[in-house]
């Protein structure tokens, strides 16, 4: 590795370990947060989003990640959330045309996670998103993404 990503790494690692510390109070949070911002361009931009957050803008520096959720329906019924009880949205499953449009207008986000609620199985398809989201991660590319599920369903 070379020295400047070793700086990189040990400012990832000092800024994690002080948001999860000192921000949060959530000491747990320590690997998870460095695993998310491994680039100090993405912890910059952190940063200074949660500075507009804090002064009421609705503005934001830069979109470093997005979470997206191809559907917000689920097969289950877990007695911890707060979907049903929350959730005011319409249930339904995003288009494809509404991925793309998400992906064109948003070049430099670094990460994609899939989903916030909802089970992402259950949209029919889920490939299809996942292959336009993997599009732009060229071998060199900066970007990840991830995918959650609780495994209830069952893939053709
Ligand atoms: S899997 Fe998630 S969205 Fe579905 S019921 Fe459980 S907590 Fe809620």
């Amino acid at each position: 590795m070379t020295d400047k990503g070793m700086l990189a790494q040990l400012f990832s690692r000092t800024a994690a370990k002080l948001v999860a510390h000192w921000y949060l109070k959530r000491p747990e949070f320590e690997e998870k947060i460095q695993e998310k911002y491994q680039i100090p361009s993405t912890i910059l931009a952190a940063f200074l989003n949660l500075l507009y957050f804090h002064c009421h803008s609705t503005w934001s520096y830069r979109v470093a990640g997005i979470v997206l959720e191809p559907t917000n329906v689920c097969n289950l019924n877990c007695s911890i959330c707060y979907f049903e009880k929350t959730m005011i949205r319409k249930k339904g499953y995003m288009k494809l045309d509404l991925v793309r449009k998400i992906l064109k207008e948003n070049p430099r986000v670094e990460s994609y996670t899939l989903p916030f609620l909802g089970e992402p199985f259950l949209h029919k398809e889920l490939s299809e998103i996942v292959r336009l989201i993997s599009i732009p991660m060229a071998p060199s590319s900066k970007m990840k993404s991830s995918l959650k599920s609780l495994g209830q369903v069952s893939i053709p």
